[in-house]
């Protein structure tokens, strides 16, 4: 165990110790365990009230209370302890001295003020005469069970801050005594916020403990801010020890990362289970060899050099599903814009700006109203020779659902997926969801964040991919109706879908479609949301 971590410990106590505050307790000496601490409670005077709600931390209510007594009875002890208490909860400490001290005056074996001067003395560092306070207060509470616990409370705090030399063994057993300090006291007067507050500290702190004190610490406070729920010290600390626990939980559940360029991307895999990449880069493996048009093996390749092809119920599904976001796009998403990328030297080859009449002479292929589907028995048909089918726009998104799914086969309940800016969420990562960062067009900045679970986000943006040429930035994404980069205003899309396919399709159609059509497309389907980017340089001209 390492001295560093004690300190550290002691010192927690002893600067949290300082904020916190006591209980007046007097009462219960006049009507010794007779007290209904919960249900309902019938006062029997004004200052009985006031003192109730010292105890549950209601003290602006308290101070009414006690502020009215005080009119009548200006030396009345109580209300001046419960008055100076109210100070000292607030900071105010030299004014709370000076009316504990006039309290004792008064009362010389007020237990209360007793307590609470030796609680500013301890606040102060000054040990010794804390000490000295909580011995008198320990002879004085005799049956009294509440001032019995704050004496308990004060004999461990005091305890943990007293400084300390000895080795590891004596450590522990100053540990163990200080926390049978605090224990002693919660069991003596539960009713009490802060011996639940100070066990809470203690669990949460404690080097030397067993592993579960977490969840102690959690329970304490809880009793803590249940008893007394504008109790700030104890709330403050609850919201600390579950942040810490938050953290033990993704810190003891390692995550495996794994990364292979595939597609034309990097594609990463992180997961808490280790067998997630295989199973992902063989499903983009399988994929890509299925839809690339450039992989001389894939159906796509063959499709487009034959113009007609009986092709699995895969890609069948794929080219379907690609025709009905075309006709939802109203023609922006088209995958017949092979010929277009290709002229404009986007698939291989160098990057140009073609002439007019190329474009012209090109779109006379575009278009998916020309290519013919037979549901019976998958096959596909393009009408026109020279058409070429480029499911650049899909392939990830559909390979993103396809790993997903073989995931969820093998049982991998978290993972996430990232395909070059394309993500998809199995599953939340343990015990909280994927948090993704969205880029900003410019510059290396986080534009925001997106906490997810089984969904997946696809992004189109021009500056991902394009060409540069006299001064002007020609992205890879086609307007298919004009035969040129698509040029509708828009920065970057962000789609958030069910499906990776879907996500991936609408992403690339919005950005062709620009903001106020992209977002009437979006509507369209249920469990979609878009974030749309716009250049503000092409709204202000
Ligand atoms: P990325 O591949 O960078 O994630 P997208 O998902 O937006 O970007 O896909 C862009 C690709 O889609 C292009 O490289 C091209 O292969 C193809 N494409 C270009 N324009 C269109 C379009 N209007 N409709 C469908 N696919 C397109
Ligand atoms: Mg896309």
């Amino acid at each position: 165990m390492n001295k560093e971590r004690i300190e550290k410990y002691l010192l927690t106590i002893l600067v949290i110790g300082c904020s916190l505050a006591f209980v007046y307790l007097a009462l219960e000496t006049k009507t010794p365990n007779q007290r209904p601490w919960s249900g309902p409670v019938e006062y029997s005077s004004k200052i009985d009230e006031a003192m109730d709600l010292l105890r549950t931390r209601r003290n602006k209510d308290a101070l009414a209370i006690l502020d009215k007594i005080l009119l009548s009875e200006p030396k009345n002890p109580d209300a001046i302890w419960g008055k100076a208490e109210i100070f000292r909860r607030a900071g105010q400490y030299k004014l709370a001295e000076l009316m504990f001290k006039e309290v004792l005056e008064i009362k010389p074996d007020h237990l209360p003020a007793l307590i609470s001067l030796a609680y500013l003395r301890y606040t102060e560092g000054n040990l010794k005469a804390a000490l000295n306070l909580t011995n008198q207060a320990f002879i004085l509470s005799g049956s009294c069970r509440q001032g019995k616990a704050l004496t308990y409370v004060l004999l461990g705090l005091i305890n943990s801050a007293r400084p300390f030399n000895g080795g590891v063994i004596a450590r522990i057993n100053r540990s163990l005594e200080i926390k049978s300090y605090f224990l002693r006291a919660a069991r003596l007067a539960p009713e009490l916020p802060e011996t639940h507050l100070f066990l809470g500290i203690f669990y949460l702190e404690a080097p030397f403990l067993e592993g579960g004190n977490l969840k102690q610490a959690i329970r304490e406070l809880t009793r803590a801010v249940e008893i007394a729920p504008e109790f700030s010290e104890a709330n403050a600390l609850l919201a600390q020890a579950y942040k810490k626990q938050e953290s033990t939980t993704t810190r003891n559940s390692q995550l495996y990362r794994d990364k292979r360029l595939m597609m034309g991307t990097f594609v990463e895999v992180i997961s808490p289970e280790l067998k997630a990449g295989k199973i992902v880069f063989e499903e983009f493996r399988r994929i890509e060899n299925l839809l690339s048009r450039y992989n001389t093996q894939s159906e796509i390749y063959q499709l487009n050099r034959s113009g007609y092809l009986k092709v699995s119920p895969e890609t069948f599904f794929v080219i379907k599903k690609s025709k009905e976001f075309w006709l939802a796009s109203k023609g922006a998403f088209d995958i017949t814009t092979g010929p277009l990328i290709d002229l404009w030297g986007f698939g291989k080859g160098r990057n140009r700006v073609p002439g007019k009449e190329e474009i012209t002479k090109t779109l006379k292929l575009i278009g998916s109203d020309k290519i013919i589907l037979q549901d019976i028995d998958s096959v596909v048909q393009l009408k026109i020779p020279g058409m070429k089918l480029d499911l650049g726009g899909v392939a990830k998104g559909y390979a993103l659902d396809c790993a997903a799914k073989k995931l969820r086969e093998a049982g991998i309940k978290s993972c996430l997926i990232n395909a070059g800016g394309q993500v998809y969420c199995l599953g939340g990562r343990p015990a909280q969801p994927w948090r993704i960062a969205i880029k900003a067009a410019q510059g290396n900045v986080i534009a925001g964040y997106l906490d997810l679970k089984n969904k997946c986000v696809a992004t189109s943006g021009g500056y991902e991919r394009y060409f540069t040429k006299d001064k002007k930035n020609y992205p890879h994404i086609f307007d298919p109706l004009t035969g040129y980069p698509a040029d509708s205003g828009v920065i970057s899309v962000t789609v958030i879908a069910e499906d990776g396919l879907t996500a991936d399709a609408l992403a690339t159609a919005i950005f062709v479609l620009g903001k106020d059509k992209g977002e009437a497309l979006s509507r369209q389907f249920n469990n979609v949301r878009a974030r749309i980017i716009e250049d503000t340089r092409v709204q202000n001209n």
